[in-house]
């Protein structure tokens, strides 16, 4: 089976991690300060803070933004569960933003005007979690610029977008955003195992991220209320979790790193030759890089026509009894019976919708060769003129 998406694990990556093992710190040690050193240095953010995964990440980002019960996030319906789910760890409300047809972003009309009728009823979004969805950025000027007409705060949700750019500086910079969050996901651009990174501008956020990470817990005698008892002293000064990550994860990081630019080289190889080598089939491919370059974390082809959510299955189940490992991103947050029982229903976010019922992801990583790649697409050929 050729997979929809593999991690790329070097002998200098498996070193790495060998040599975290031998030595003196197998969590708290130099490496994870130093992985965030590099992360902020590549995307220009000022701080990073990196966690055990992008959840915990997001978790964290709604906490230092005060979310809370009575408050409402709104992010994009086609993303993976974690981009909402913050929201209700904080007790507040979620709702969505339908997408744009062709970029398959939250789309920034569709922002403005659910704000406009917000506003009427007092139902203003504290925060809009915006998704980069398949390492595209979305329009984060106009997305920037609404935040600042109607007072919401922005989280980047980047777990697809590490490597990508936007407006000429890096995914992650927070130009235009309160916190950016990076998965490490195996399935995402680099990896750590399981692991996650908050990024942010501002200092005040930072040290609330730092103290969430770790029980809430400081050694800083600046943040303490009164004196130190002595050497050994640390307080509680706020309710935090355990979202640390280890030095062996910071030092695969660290070394996958490294080969960032070539990973996201070699994606942009590949979706060249599938947009040539599809671009007479009935297919919606994904839309030409705009404002920026994607880290094409994903390849998302939409099939045509009506009827169109039986004939998928048909495509889908042709590609993988064929060998061909392809996936479906997203299945529309909404329509989880979770979140069904939260009261949205079918219909509510029709553009995402449509995008699902027509959505398959194609095998799309630095190490699918081009004879795997002409079989994804012979095989796709003959899986729609079936
Ligand atoms: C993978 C993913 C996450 C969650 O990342 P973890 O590191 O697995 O917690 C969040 N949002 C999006 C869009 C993702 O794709």
């Amino acid at each position: 089976m050729i997979p929809y998406g593999r991690h790329e694990i070097s002998s200098t990556d498996i070193d790495a991690v060998i040599a975290v093992l031998r030595s003196d710190y197998l969590t708290q040690g130099p490496l994870v300060p130093r992985f965030e050193e590099e992360v902020a240095r590549k995307t220009g953010a000022h701080f990073a803070c990196a966690v055990n995964s992008a959840t915990s990440a997001l978790h964290m980002a709604c906490m230092a933004l005060e979310l809370g019960p009575g408050d409402a996030l709104w992010t994009s319906p086609i993303t993976f569960v974690a981009s909402a789910n913050c929201a209700l760890y904080c007790g507040a409300d979620v709702d969505f933003v339908d997408i744009d047809p062709l970029t398959w972003n939250l789309c920034p009309d569709q922002l403005k005007k659910k704000l406009e009728s917000a506003r009427k009823v007092g139902r203003l979004p504290k925060i809009v979690v915006v998704v980069h969805f398949a390492g595209r950025s979305c329009d984060m000027a106009a997305i920037h610029e609404l935040g600042q007409q109607y007072g919401f705060r922005i989280i980047e949700d980047a777990a697809h977008a590490i490597g990508g750019s936007h407006q000429n500086q890096a995914i992650g910079s927070c130009r235009f955003s309160d916190i950016t969050v990076f998965s490490f996901h195996p399935v995402k651009i680099i990896t750590t195992a399981e692991g996650g990174m908050a990024l942010t501008n501002d200092p005040a956020l930072a040290e609330k991220l730092a103290l969430l990470r770790s029980h809430g817990i400081t050694r800083d005698p600046e943040q303490m209320t009164g004196e130190a008892d002595g050497p050994w002293y640390y307080q509680q000064i706020a309710l935090g979790y355990n979202y640390r990550m280890t030095d062996l994860h910071a030092a695969l990081g660290l070394s996958q790193l490294e080969t960032l630019e070539a990973r996201i080289n070699r994606r942009h190889e590949l979706r060249a030759n599938y947009d040539e080598a599809l671009a007479d089939m009935s297919l919606q491919l994904p839309a030409p890089d705009q404002h920026g370059r994607s880290a094409l974390h994903l390849y998302p082809v939409l099939l045509a026509g009506r009827e169109v959510g039986a004939r998928r299955r048909e495509v889908f189940e042709g590609l993988r009894s064929a060998g061909v490992g392809v996936n479906v991103h997203y299945i529309p947050v909404h329509l989880q019976p979770y979140y069904r029982d939260l009261g949205f229903l079918p219909g509510q976010f029709p553009v995402a919708e449509d995008y699902y019922r027509r959505a398959i992801t194609l095998p799309l990583f630095p190490g699918l060769t081009e004879r795997q790649q002409d079989v994804v697409v012979s095989t796709l050929a003959a899986a729609l003129s079936v």
